[in-house]
């Protein structure tokens, strides 16, 4: 029988969670297509307010990547807006004019933001806060700009507020309600909150309601009912969201809040099913990821035809994540008639908690100061336990904690440590006991524990102590290169020297790997390692690498791909010139750009036309799709520049010349400036050369990306052949240490410099890493010309279908 077709339309975190849960319980029932309206692949949407907080990137907080829809054969299109379920074509329409056919589809459209119907809501410098976009609008105005109105002083208002301040911008929150987070917090616990944020330096207006927000084409204030204003120049609202069911009203299925699903997640269509915050079960559209997943899990099973327990509904808790304030919240945390309170207010360390009774069961609390009860009390509240027996008061100030024992030592396997995704202590203790995991990041990789907002890692980490015992080491935290495996990159490599490993699937299956195919992480990363290990030995695996990797070119968002030709050192000619120019009139390349390092860029070339550019072209790759040296800048130094002391070019075409095409960790970029004013912008690169009297001065792991790093100074020298020798022994170096997509930047800060120097200084260790590095050079043959040669190969990657 044929694959059933699946389709999924929202590439979110609930909707790609139950495909995820569905590949666990299926590799083969179904062919699976994935619809979402944002241009990115699945990330992490509670991970934005750590984006804007600035303790992460937007780069880091992707769920799967690409390539994880490529490894598991899922058709994905981004930025395409699914806008009508027929269910009597059984099919899919999207706003690009796509029909899908589908046997079964999963409706996971979220929520969409509530913006307040007042004039002027549609100003510039009005934005929501629900996604990558609104955020990068944040991020972009506070660079411009410096007053912040936030209006809405719930979990994401706050937390949008925080990120603001620590973006440089003054920040008023307002809100209708008298006290903060009214939903989720007693007044007691909403007022503390505030004297602990206004600490921080935010402001508040509280029971104030917008009327109307003014100012030109851009927001310039804000007025209220009362009469009064403030200034702003960036607005964020963050009133509440409201869930998004325009595709299933254009679809018929049956709405109220949400889309109404039964406790099997089917909406009133068959084979029609929905998910997440766009669904509403039993009244309750649900706005927390944790039990967005607990509906994935039943979902999938009822899909792949697998026996479940209905979905019956969940506890809601909650955890703000604003640094140096711990605010949590479950239940129902209101007190009345059949609900009492059992109270604890330190005045002086300034902490509340609270629970709240319904006869013998905890059906709510709240704790403010101190949340590291949360998990236990909301374990309790779902296993509706029975407290009779217990000292009320003592819930709160557990006793194994009071004997200054550990807490998880108090708490039962069964009792929930990662909110998020539901893994319990039992879950964790059991990872550590039969997949050798020893870090937290390993039991990240084993149970999805810490995988979501990763407030539980705390809690995470003290069940590897208090499981480990003596042998828990958290300095020597070691981080396994993924899911697959719970070793670490040092021993991988360790094992492959000491095993004489050879091939990808051979590490795999030697070192006991969990998947018979590894995934995205490791097997590019083995590939890697295994090249690096023994590289006039190992046979590249094509099929290990990255798509631009195999491809040799950049593939683009409309499918084309980008051709950067090798141009040492930035210096070109009217020859290479001419020949650049035919083939753009040749092959009707859409647009031709100088790059950043200095390299002229060929956008929008048709894959079926890649091979036959390079022979035009008749230039060696750029590699500028790579992870290895990509260019070296280089100003125009002693020969025409008055300030010039050193032949910075001359430099610059022999180092292109020497490291041209040689794998490393990450991309690595030089630059070579001829005087100190470092035109070419040494500073900022993995390696950077500046030159001066009598000399140059050699500067390592900078960076002038995402994280901006100024490179530090690693020697000064006398001659061009000392440059050499240095540089191949720093860069081997960081080939043999580094882990696979390290950068430069990141590899020096977690080594040091002085550890680096250490091993510079050694002469004979110098020497050693630089034959080992002429070794590896020695085998580097250029790319596009091989595939040229080599009719096989160009068949296998230009006449089967490549997907990004
Ligand atoms: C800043 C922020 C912080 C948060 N913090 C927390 C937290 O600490 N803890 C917590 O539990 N939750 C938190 N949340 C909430 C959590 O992120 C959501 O509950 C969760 O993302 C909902 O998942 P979902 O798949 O239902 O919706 P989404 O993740 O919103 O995914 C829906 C996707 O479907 C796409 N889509 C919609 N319509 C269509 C269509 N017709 N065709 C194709 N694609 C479509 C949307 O563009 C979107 O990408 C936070 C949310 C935000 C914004
Ligand atoms: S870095 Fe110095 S030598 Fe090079 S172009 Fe600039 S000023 Fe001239």
């Amino acid at each position: 029988m044929g694959k059933k077709k699946l389709v999924l339309v929202g590439n979110g975190m609930a909707g790609v969670r139950t495909i995820e849960e569905i590949i666990k319980l299926t590799k083969d029932q179904f062919e699976i297509t994935i619809f979402g309206s944002e241009p990115h692949p699945n990330y992490n949407r509670i991970l934005l307010s750590k984006v804007l907080q600035g303790d992460t990137e937007v780069a880091d907080i992707t769920l799967n990547d690409w390539s994880w829809y490529e490894d598991n054969d899922i058709q994905l299109y981004t930025d395409e807006t699914v806008v009508k379920v027929d269910s009597d074509r059984k099919v899919v329409v999207t706003d690009a004019g796509r029909i899908e056919p589908y046997d079964e589809v999963i409706v996971a459209t979220g929520s969409v933001p509530f913006i307040l119907p007042i004039p002027g809501a549609d100003k510039e410098g009005v934005t929501a806060f629900r996604d990558i976009k609104d955020t990068e609008i944040m991020l972009k105005a506070s660079k411009k700009y410096k007053k912040a109105a936030v209006i809405g002083g719930g979990l994401l208002g706050l937390e949008a507020a925080r990120g603001l301040l620590n973006l440089g911008m003054e920040v008023n929150v307002i809100h209708l309600a008298p006290y903060l987070m009214e939903r989720q917090l007693d007044p007691m616990a909403g007022k503390m909150l505030q004297t602990e944020l206004e600490k921080q330096g935010m402001t508040f207006l509280l029971e104030k309601q917008t009327k109307e927000i003014f100012g030109e084409e851009r927001v310039e204030g804000l007025r209220f009912s009362d009469g009064t204003e403030i200034e702003a120049d960036l607005v964020v609202m963050a009133v509440g969201i409201k869930p998004n069911i325009s595709l299933a009203v254009e679809s018929g299925l049956e709405v109220n809040r949400g889309i109404v699903v039964n406790d099997y997640m089917q909406t009133n269509i068959p084979h029609v099913y929905a998910v997440g915050e766009c669904a509403e079960h039993n009244g309750i559209p649900y706005g927390l990821v944790a039990p967005l997943y607990e509906q994935g899990k039943v979902l999938a099973k009822t899909i792949c035809d697998v026996k479940t327990e209905p979905y019956k509904g969940s506890v809601l808790y909650t955890q703000l994540k604003v640094s140096g304030v711990e605010v949590f919240s479950a239940g129902d945390f209101t007190e009345g008639d059949d609900k009492k309170a059992v109270k604890v207010f330190d005045e002086q360390d300034s902490y509340y908690k609270k629970l709240v009774l319904r006869g013998n069961q905890i059906v709510g609390a709240v704790l403010f100061g101190d949340s590291s009860d949360g998990n236990r009390l909301v374990s309790m509240i779902q296993k509706q336990a029975d407290i009779s027996d217990t000292m009320k008061v003592s819930l709160l100030q557990p006793t194994g904690q009071e004997a200054g024992a550990s807490l998880v030592a108090t708490m039962s396997d069964d009792e929930i440590i990662c909110g998020c995704n539901g893994v319990s202590k039992g879950a964790i203790v059991s990872a550590i006991q039969t997949q050798s995991c020893t870090s937290v990041d390993e039991i990240k990789a084993c149970t999805s524990a810490s995988r979501s907002c990763g407030g539980c890692k705390p809690l995470v980490a003290e069940v590897l102590q208090h499981t480990l015992g003596s042998s828990f080491d958290s300095k020597q935290q070691k981080e396994a290169i993924c899911g697959c495996t719970t070793l670490s990159r040092d021993e991988v490599v360790e094992e492959i020297k000491a095993k004489g490993l050879t091939h990808v699937k051979e590490v795999m299956f030697v070192l006991d790997w969990k998947t018979e195919e590894g995934c995205s992480k490791c097997r590019p990363a083995l590939n890697y390692y295994l090249g690096m290990v023994n590289p006039t030995g190992y046979e590249d695996e094509k099929e290990s690498r990255f798509v631009n990797e195999r491809m040799h070119a950049n593939i683009q968002k409309d499918g084309t791909y980008s051709v950067v030709p090798r141009m040492y050192g930035g210096v070109t000619n009217a020859n290479d010139l001419r020949r650049i120019a035919d083939v753009v009139d040749k092959y009707e390349i859409p647009l031709v750009k100088v790059t950043g390092g200095q390299r002229i860029d060929l956008f929008g070339v048709k894959k079926d036309d890649l091979p036959k550019v390079w022979e035009d072209l008749d230039m060696p790759s750029g590699f500028a799709y790579g992870k290895s040296l990509r260019t070296v800048k280089t100003c125009v130094g002693e020969q025409f520049c008055r300030f010039g002391t050193q032949d910075s070019m001359g430099l610059g075409i022999q180092l292109e010349k020497k490291y041209e095409g040689l794998q490393t960790p990450h991309k690595v970029k030089m630059a070579v400036s001829a005087c100190p004013r470092s035109c070419a912008e040494s500073g900022f690169k993995d390696i950077g050369y500046i030159g001066i009297d009598g000399g140059w001065e050699l500067y390592i792991g900078g960076n002038g990306g995402t994280h901006v790093r100024g490179g530090d100074l690693l020697y000064k020298v006398k001659t061009e052949e000392e440059v050499i020798e240095i540089t191949s022994a720093y860069l081997q170096y960081y080939r043999e240490t580094a882990n696979y997509l390290e950068r430069t930047s990141a590899w020096v800060d977690r080594v040091g410099l002085d550890h680096i120097r250490e091993v510079l200084d050694d002469k004979e260790k110098r020497k050693e890493l630089s034959a080992r590095m002429d070794k590896a050079l020695s085998v580097i043959e250029d790319p596009w010309k091989a595939i040229i040669e080599d009719k096989k190969l160009k068949k296998e990657l230009f006449e089967t279908v490549v997907t990004s």
